[in-house]
C-alpha cells in the first residue's frame, strides 16, 4: 500500500522507511508524490497538528497519509516551547532558540528543570481509518549546550547525563519520543487489517 509521509526531511523519511516498508508499506516523501503544500499547523496539541496535516494531504493525494508534530515541553516555561518549538518567539536558529531557554531558566534550580520531548503521529489509511499515538521522552535542560550530534534542542536536552546530541543516532533512536510513538503506531498496525 503507497503511504505518504508527510515531510520532506530526509532523517524523518529514512526512519519511517525502515520501520514501515517491512510491514508492507510503500513509502513516498512528500515531493516524491508531488505533493508541494504545507498545511497551516494551527492546532493546539501535538496532536491536532499531525492530523491537520495527514488530512489536507490526505484530501489532496487520496492515498494512506502518516504525519507527525513533535516538539520540547518545558515544565518551568509552563510547557513552552511546545507546539511552537520550531518557530519558539520568532527566533530564526534552533541555537537561538535553545539559548532562549537556557537563559529564561537562569537561575532554575535542577529539580526544576524538568523537561519531555512529544511526538504524535496520525496515519490515515487509504480507506479513511485513522490510528494516533503519542510518544515522549522525559530529561531536564541542561546548563549549555553539549555535543554535536543530533539537531534542534538536542544540545539542552539532557537525557541521564548525557544531552541527545552527545549520543549516538542508534541510542537516540531507541529512546526518543519518536521512537516510542513509532513502536505504538506498530504495536496498532499489528492488529488490524491493511
Ligand atoms: P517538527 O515536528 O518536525 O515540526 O519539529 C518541531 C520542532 O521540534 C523541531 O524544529 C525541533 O526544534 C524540535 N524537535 C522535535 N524533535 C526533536 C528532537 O528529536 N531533537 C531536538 N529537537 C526536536
Amino acid at each position: 500500500m503507497k503511504l505518504i509521509i508527510a515531510s520532506n526531511n530526509k532523517g524523518k523519511i529514512k526512519e519511517y522507511k525502515e520501520i514501515l516498508e517491512p510491514l508492507g508499506f510503500e513509502i513516498l516523501s512528500q515531493n516524491e508524490a508531488g505533493i508541494f503544500m504545507e498545511p497551516e499547523e494551527n492546532g493546539s496539541s501535538f496532536a491536532e497538528n499531525s492530523k491537520i496535516k495527514a488530512k489536507a494531504i490526505f484530501d489532496a493525494a487520496g492515498c494512506a497519509v502518516l504525519a507527525d508534530d513533535s516538539g520540547l515541553v518545558v515544565d518551568a516555561l509552563e510547557g513552552e516551547p511546545g507546539i511552537y518549538s520550531a518557530r519558539y518567539e520568532g527566533i530564526e536558529t534552533a541555537e537561538g532558540r535553545s539559548a532562549r531557554i537556557l537563559e529564561k531558566l537562569n537561575n532554575v534550580p535542577d529539580e526544576k528543570r524538568t523537561a519531555r520531548f512529544i511526538c504524535a503521529i496520525c496515519l490515515l489509511l487509504q480507506d479513511g481509518r485513522e490510528i494516533s499515538v503519542q510518544g515522549s521522552c522525559e530529561g531536564r535542560i541542561g546548563y549549555g549546550f553539549r555535543g554535536t550530534n543530533g539537531f534542534g534542542y538536542d544540545p539542552i536536552f539532557m537525557f541521564g547525563d548525557h544531552s541527545f546530541a552527545e549520543i549516538s543516532a542508534d541510542e537516540k533512536n531507541r529512546v526518543s519520543h519518536r521512537a516510542k510513538a513509532l513502536e505504538m503506531l506498530i504495536e496498532k498496525l499489528k492488529g488490524i487489517d491493511l
